[in-house]
């Protein structure tokens, strides 16, 4: 594997660290503060071409690999975890599933779309009472004709309320059955299709999360995914890539924190000198530095995988276990060298601290991507 960056990295690289100082860093705490998912910002990230780094450019995405991708998130999470996380889920859910199980006529109706950030996607597979458990949801769909009627609430879905379209995962056969569930496309506006709550949450403030609520909601047929009892094959294989992007999204989150800690460190003098000078906090940036080399290097073997169509359930759990763990030590370390100052909101860490967290949740808990590796491992 060849470690440098490549042309189209370095160049995603620059342009989005321009884009995060022009439209990201200016506003981000208030949209953090106040809760506000910045659309606005994702239409300008459309324009770029960063909401379908993985679409062809035949269906209006940019063409570009998984490493391209792991660049995209790890850069502008370094700078936001929240525009990283919506970033991800817009990326690698919504539009991946469409990308990878759509049919020729829904890959050519949504891709170019969602590529453009014209319309916003969202990926619900998540019940109240169903998460690591998602095979065992409620959520139904039933044949009704030429249409499809769903009943039932999805909850912690990313854009769930400001969505224009969204992949549904719901039940058309028995509990228990791992063909018991099917993949559809809804659009906004499909009478019966809503936004629910809003979740208040710790971090990731300004990326939504909210309920979707299917009150007989009518779909036709043609908004299935492959055949009736695909759907959550074809999620857990969705999941595969996507916590390729939960693992950049803490790398970037980790280098964020860390690249703060350093600066610092040599700035803030105590007892006459530099606090970097303390074996104590040089010895902590020293863990953290390795933490995160090593972690992109697990993302980048699950990214090259990836990218030549290799099986990559076991790899990506790898990474995404992995940085999501050393997003949430690297900045709580980095609280811990900005002291007091690292507990207030005038300095950066206290948001990447709190927005650490979610990695060890989304797309599979820490507990269920040990299960993966294991199952794997025991084979
Ligand atoms: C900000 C945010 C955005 C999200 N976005 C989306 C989205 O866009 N689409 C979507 O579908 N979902 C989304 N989710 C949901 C997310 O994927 C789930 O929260 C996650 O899968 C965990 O499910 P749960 O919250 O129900 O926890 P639970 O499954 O109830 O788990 C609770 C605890 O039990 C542990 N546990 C559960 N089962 C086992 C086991 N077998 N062995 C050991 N430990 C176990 C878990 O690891 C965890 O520690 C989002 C969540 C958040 C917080």
């Amino acid at each position: 594997m060849d470690f440098n960056l490549t042309e189209n990295q370095l160049m995603i690289a620059e342009t989005i660290r321009k884009f995060g100082d022009a439209h990201i860093r200016p506003d981000m705490m208030i949209w953090d503060e106040e809760q506000i998912f910045p659309v606005e910002v994702f239409k300008k990230l459309g324009e770029l071409g960063l909401m379908g780094v993985l679409v062809p450019q035949e269906y209006g995405g940019s063409g570009f690999g998984y490493f391209e991708y792991v660049t995209a998130i790890v850069e502008i999470s370094k700078i936001c975890g929240s525009i990283g996380l919506s970033l991800a889920a817009h990326n690698s859910l919504c539009t991946g599933h469409i990308l990878q199980f759509g049919n020729e006529e829904q890959k050519r109706k949504y891709l170019p779309k969602l590529a453009t950030a014209e319309w916003i996607g969202a990926w619900g597979l998540t019940e109240p009472g169903t998460g690591s458990d998602a095979g065992n949801m409620s959520c139904v769909a039933k044949a009704d004709g030429d249409h499809y009627v769903l009943n039932g609430t999805k909850c912690w879905i990313t854009h769930g309320k400001s969505c224009d379209a969204a992949v549904v995962i719901v039940r058309t056969g028995e509990k228990g059955d791992s063909h018991g569930m099917s993949a559809f496309i809804v659009e906004k506006g499909t009478p019966g299709f809503s936004g629910g709550r809003k979740e208040n949450k710790l971090g990731m403030r300004a990326s939504e999360t909210t309920e979707m609520i299917f009150d007989n909601c009518r779909i036709h047929k043609s908004q299935l995914m492959g055949e009736i009892g695909d759907g959550f094959i074809q999620s857990m294989k969705v999941l595969d890539g996507g916590r390729i992007s939960i693992a950049a999204l803490g790398l970037g989150i980790a280098k964020g924190a860390f690249e703060a800690s350093l600066k610092y460190s040599k700035e803030r003098h105590q007892f006459g000198k530099p606090i970097s000078e303390f074996q104590g906090i040089s010895f902590k940036l020293a863990d953290m530095k390795t933490q995160i080399e090593a972690a992109e290097l697990l993302i980048y073997h699950a990214a090259d995988l990836k990218n030549r169509n290799k099986k990559v359930t076991k790899e990506s759990a790898f990474a995404k276990y992995y940085s999501s763990e050393v997003a949430v030590r690297v900045s709580t370390d980095a609280v811990q060298i900005f002291g007091g100052y690292g507990y207030t909101k005038d300095f950066p860490v206290e948001k990447f601290y709190r927005d650490s967290k979610l990695c060890t949740i989304g797309e599979g808990t820490s507990e269920i991507q040990k299960l993966v590796i294991a199952r794997e491992i025991l084979k």
